[in-house]
């Protein structure tokens, strides 16, 4: 079984912070920043792609929650809401999940790119529309 099956189950201990019949938020174990969050369905979908619309919704609004709640509380000055999805995305753990990751404003510099690729915008705008 999936380690976020597991947590949901609550086979695995985790830092919940918050759950409903739905919905599991609890504290990232190896945290990017302090209040590095994730938040899962309970139900498993092995990313944001194959979760039922209603479901994913309720994520969402979870989601928007907690991050109001993080700036309240920890009072960070930003937050990333990030979702990857299948590995060369960097997903590790294949139970669709959000992190929400606070930022402040002493935080170093977290690079994720590094380099612009050539695009062709007309081209893409073509195929994504
Ligand atoms: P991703 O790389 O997007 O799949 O994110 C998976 C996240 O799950 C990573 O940030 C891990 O630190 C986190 N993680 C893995 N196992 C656990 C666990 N048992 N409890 C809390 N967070 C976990
Ligand atoms: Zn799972």
């Amino acid at each position: 079984m999936c380690i976020f099956c597991s947590i949901a189950k609550k086979e695995i201990p985790s830092h919940t912070i918050y759950e409903d019949d739905q919905v599991l938020a609890f504290l990232d174990i190896n945290p990017t920043t302090v209040g590095h969050t994730l938040v899962i369905p309970k139900e498993h979908c092995d990313s944001f792609l194959d979760c039922p619309p209603a479901l994913r919704d309720h994520v969402f609004e979870v989601a928007q929650q907690l991050a109001k709640k993080l700036e309240t509380t920890l009072h960070c000055d930003g937050i990333h809401l990030l979702s990857n999805m299948h590995e060369a995305a960097g997903q590790s753990v294949h139970h669709f999940h959000v992190h929400l990751i606070p930022r402040y404003k002493d935080d170093q510099e977290i690079v994720a790119f590094h380099e612009t690729p050539n695009v062709d915008f007309e081209d893409l705008k073509e195929k994504l529309q």
